[in-house]
């Protein structure tokens, strides 16, 4: 029997809601579902909303009665924030945390690189906020919970799964014992530990770094601005890194790295802890200055990966598919992008309007792109914690180096998390005039945003389907455009044309008129009156024409659906 904790996990900040769990014998038999999600952490809520916006319900277990312990994951980027915005989190997030783009390196007490990142004014979000993981769980399971299409299931904890003819067998196991369940497609978001890749013998690839770090949250007073704070060899902790990151609530993380030999178990005791925050309050001068702990937990990164995510109706996602290193906040950021990608794919295939196949290139686009973020990220881990003589060498190099010489200070760069581009995906059309532009978002790249006017962006009116983005001269949308457009939606597809207009009039035949009085779209996206972009329900690009015409559009549109 199952019987997860009801005592709330403490914290200084968060008060955690302890909610009951769903039991079989108070709710009616169960059909076969078309989406279990096991684990409701973020990559398995992301899906759920996902899936919702296109229509399709699932049930999402959750084998915990609360959100997860401590902050976890503090740093959001930009692109999460425009997912999710798309699922309707994305002011909760804003209105709470503490939104940035600046960060320092310290090398032995001396500022040797200050990283800026621009905040264009075609961005309605910042590069980077900070909120805690508890917070943006808080968030997303509300929006669940108030999705009809949503069944979440607390206290429900996933113990088997097998493939079989069309679908997977489940045993869930709850506080009063197990049922089954069987549905079309599991999706596995059980986190790092998943125990369903385990249970099916899957092996993730790549690399795991020994350094161990420690995260601790304390409570603390201190006068800086939220920017990332990075120290490279302090005198407290030699040959070592120190990250600093403000969180709402008066929470600061202090992320230190430990010495080659020292056991988690040594470094997380009460004493150890103390000796090493006093350390690093003296250095910055703040010594005595009174601080609590909230909580704390020790890391080391990783840059592994499973070669496939699909396997029969299982679908691997977030931490469970790929374990990514925090620096450069990968984590729960990637794991976004992956729920993203796996909602508009799976939906497609289970309402008929894609082969199965389309699930191969959800694998291939996600698997390529946690390839690429353990390439970048390697980087940055080679940086904060060199993994061997060599490494070191040349780090600690760079590090005197960056005293005197300007030239070598850009190479503390952080690698930030960004979206993959899917240049050579199977779903980018090859009946487009992708190599007629000059500029703008190319094939499989991520949308850009822009501002069309005050408060005004393009990226608040795109998302649930294809977008057809159009930028419209006095001639309006041709007819055989908008008839095309009208045949394509009686297939099924969910496809919605915008039209870009100077004018604020609504253009016939299109389902919404964006007004832009400043060309700003145009500009941008470097396309002219009769010219487009097929935005994917992610919204990355897979096809854009100078000139559209509507035989093209059927066919590209042919090619993004696998038809
Ligand atoms: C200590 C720590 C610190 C971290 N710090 C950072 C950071 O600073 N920055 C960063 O970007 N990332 C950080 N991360 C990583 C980040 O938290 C994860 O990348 C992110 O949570 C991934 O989301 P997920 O939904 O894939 O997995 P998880 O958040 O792990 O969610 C998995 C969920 O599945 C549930 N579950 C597991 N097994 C079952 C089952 N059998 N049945 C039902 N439910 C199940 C779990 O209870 C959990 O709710 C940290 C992680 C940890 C552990």
């Amino acid at each position: 029997m199952h019987t997860p904790s009801t005592q709330p996990r403490p914290s200084i900040y968060y008060n955690y809601q302890v909610f009951k769990p769903w039991l079989s014998s108070q709710n009616p038999p169960q059909p076969k579902h078309k989406v279990v999600i096991v684990g409701a952490g973020p990559a398995g809520m992301v899906t759920a909303l996902e899936l919702a916006r296109h229509g399709v319900s699932s049930v999402l277990l959750s084998a915990e009665l609360q959100f997860s312990q401590g902050s976890r994951a503090i740093v959001f980027t930009r692109r999460s924030m425009e997912i999710l915005q798309q699922v309707g989190v994305a002011h909760r997030v804003t209105e709470n945390g503490l939104p940035w783009r600046c960060g320092n390196s310290i090398y032995r007490g001396q500022k040797v690189f200050r990283m800026e990142t621009p905040h264009d004014p075609d961005d309605r979000f910042f590069p980077m906020i900070n909120i805690q993981q508890q917070y943006l769980e808080e968030y997303l399971h509300d929006a669940c919970a108030a999705n009809e299409l949503i069944d979440v299931r607390w206290g429900n904890k996933l113990v088997k799964a097998e493939n079989i003819e069309g679908g997977v067998k489940t045993e869930i196991d709850t506080p009063e014992g197990p049922y089954t369940l069987e549905t079309e497609w599991l999706v596995a978001a059980d986190g790092g530990r998943s125990e369903i890749r385990s249970s099916m013998n899957l092996k993730l690839e790549g690399a795991s770094f020994e350094s161990i770090f420690v995260i601790a949250d304390i409570r603390i007073d201190l006068p800086y601005p939220t920017e990332r704070l990075a120290f490279f060899d302090p005198d407290w902790n030699r040959g070592n890194t120190i990250l600093m990151h403000r969180e709402p609530h008066g929470i600061w993380r202090v992320d230190y790295q430990l010495s080659p030999g020292e056991t988690p178990e040594e470094a997380l005791r009460p004493e150890s802890l103390k000796e090493r925050i006093d350390a690093q309050l003296k250095m910055i001068g703040f010594e005595g200055t009174p601080w609590e702990m909230d909580w704390n937990s020790v890391y080391s990164a990783r840059t592994l990966t499973l070669p496939e995510y699909v396997h029969k109706r299982i679908v691997f996602t977030g931490d469970a598919a790929h374990l990514l290193p925090i620096f450069g906040v990968r984590g729960a950021n990637t794991a976004f992008q992956d729920a993203q990608s796996l909602g508009w794919h799976l939906a497609f295939v289970i309402k008929g309007l894609a082969p199965e196949q389309l699930m191969q290139n959800h694998s291939t686009e996600r698997v390529g792109a946690a390839r690429e973020i353990i390439t970048e990220a390697g980087k940055s881990t080679r940086f904060m914690a060199p993994p061997s003589r060599g490494f070191r060498l040349l780090r600690d190099a760079v590090l005197s180096l960056s005293l005197t010489q300007e030239f070598v200070r850009p190479l503390y760069h952080w690698r930030t998390s960004r979206p993959h581009e899917y240049s050579s995906s199977g779903l980018n059309s090859p009946h487009d005039d992708n190599a007629q532009f000059t500029g703008g978002p190319a094939l499989g790249a991520p949308p850009q945003n822009v501002l069309l006017q005050a408060d005004n962006y393009l990226l608040d009116h795109l998302g649930g389907g294809f977008d057809l983005v159009f930028v419209a001269d006095a001639q309006g949308i041709p007819s055989e455009i908008a008839q095309a457009v009208a045949r394509i939606q009686q297939q099924g597809i969910p496809l919605k044309l915008t039209a870009i207009s100077a004018e604020a009039a609504p253009l016939a035949g299109a389902h919404q008129t964006l007004q832009d009085p400043q060309q700003r779209f145009a500009d941008r996206y470097a396309v002219k009156a009769g010219g487009a972009y097929l935005f994917r329900p992610d919204q990355h690009i897979c096809a854009r024409w100078q000139q559209l015409d509507a035989a093209r559009l059927l066919q590209s549109l042919q090619v993004a659906c696998m038809q």
